[in-house]
């Protein structure tokens, strides 16, 4: 049982969840008084989810840089000149080293991300093979590879893959002005394919691009209205790359920042609404008023692996602060996750967040 089906079993009664959100509907709740919109969003929240809970999420590069396409925000295209050096895939074996690392650290999941426009066929059997031998060790399987085929996604599902991640970037009318490389039908077509496939998705966004209000309101009624909302709803921050075009974007109102969280809260009520790229960057005040206003999962921004990590220290000195708990492991018999998931990977490119890995 996925943990969004659960959530909407353990509410007692279904939840009727909307798929038919207007853009005029999602902007009237923008324009809330901000006291009032989370005020409605913290409710929507309990009625969910255990507010002091928290999901922690991370994620493992296994190919770094290098990427064909031209994302407007991202480092790794390699048409952009951001310092990244292109790598291999890596190998299977140093995957699994880092699972292994992984679980004794506690982590129940491990996400493993590349920056392909799309794998080839041949990449495909090497990927399946890290997601069996993960999924060996016990773990969940979590991938972000790009693009995927029909067959692509069966294929990695028969290995074991149990989530896959493809974010929507931004509003289909803003996407041209981000990307040329390919259309957000594409998008769709892949998470149609990961879900026909049978996966679960993790997919969301960017904000602080340049997008107008009616145009943040578009991305989220975009996800809102997929025929199955994700999972997890990454909200990405964009963080400005030097070398990238959006380096000198205008910055996004932190107040915005916090509404579209709520936002999404309120049209997604059974997601995790995951705080991600653009974390590192936030006061302990703004990132409070986001999980005020329904984040229930982070992205850890640095390697979770480090011991004495700054930044892991940070998060769990601010969850001391704030109350809060990572959400607890319940795996059942079959493998199935449950509310309370450690959702809790590796991630090494924390200069480097808005991939679409993130
Ligand atoms: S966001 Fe993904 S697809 Fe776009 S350039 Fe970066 S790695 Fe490539």
């Amino acid at each position: 049982m996925s943990a969004v089906s659960h959530a909407r079993e353990s509410a007692g009664q279904p939840v009727p969840l909307r798929h038919d959100w207007s853009r005029a509907e999602i902007e009237a709740l923008f324009a809330l008084p901000l006291t009032e919109l989370l005020f409605r969003a913290a409710g929507v929240h309990r009625q969910h989810f255990d507010p002091a809970e928290v999901q922690i999420s991370t994620l493992l590069s296994v190919k770094t840089g290098g990427c064909p396409e031209d994302c407007s925000y991202c480092p790794q295209a390699q048409r952009y000149h951001t310092g990244v050096e292109a790598t291999k895939l890596m190998e299977t074996e140093a995957v699994l080293e880092k699972a292994r690392q992984a679980k004794a650290a506690g982590a129940s999941r491990f996400c493993m991300g590349a920056a392909w426009r799309s794998p080839k066929d041949r990449d495909i059997p090497k990927v399946a093979a890290m997601i069996r031998e993960v999924k060996a060790l016990g773990m969940e399987t979590c991938a972000t590879l790009g693009m995927l085929s029909g067959p692509q996604a069966r294929a990695l599902k028969e290995a074991g893959l149990d989530y896959y991640n493809h974010n929507i970037d931004t509003d289909p009318e803003f996407y041209d002005a981000i990307i040329h490389t390919r259309e957000i039908q594409d998008r769709f077509d892949t998470l149609e394919h990961v879900r026909d496939a049978g996966l679960k998705t993790c997919c969301g966004g960017i904000v602080g691009m340049g997008e107008t209000g009616r145009q943040r309101a578009g991305l989220l009624r975009t996800l809102a209205n997929l025929p199955v909302h994700p999972d997890s709803v990454p909200i990405n921050r964009l963080v400005q790359v030097e070398g990238t075009p959006l380096h000198g974007t205008e910055a996004i109102d932190p107040f915005d920042f916090v509404r579209t969280i709520a936002v999404a809260r309120i049209l997604m009520p059974c997601s995790m609404v995951r705080l991600s790229a653009g974390r590192q960057d936030m006061s302990d005040e703004l990132q409070a008023m986001c999980f005020l206003a329904g984040a229930n999962s982070i992205f850890y921004g640095e390697q979770l692996l480090t011991t004495g990590n700054p930044d892991t220290e940070r998060d769990m000195a601010l969850f001391q602060r704030l109350g809060l708990k990572p959400m607890q492991v319940h795996v059942d018999a079959e493998g199935h996750d449950h509310p309370g998931t450690v959702h809790a990977d590796i991630i090494e490119l924390p200069q480097h967040p808005q991939s679409c890995a993130a």
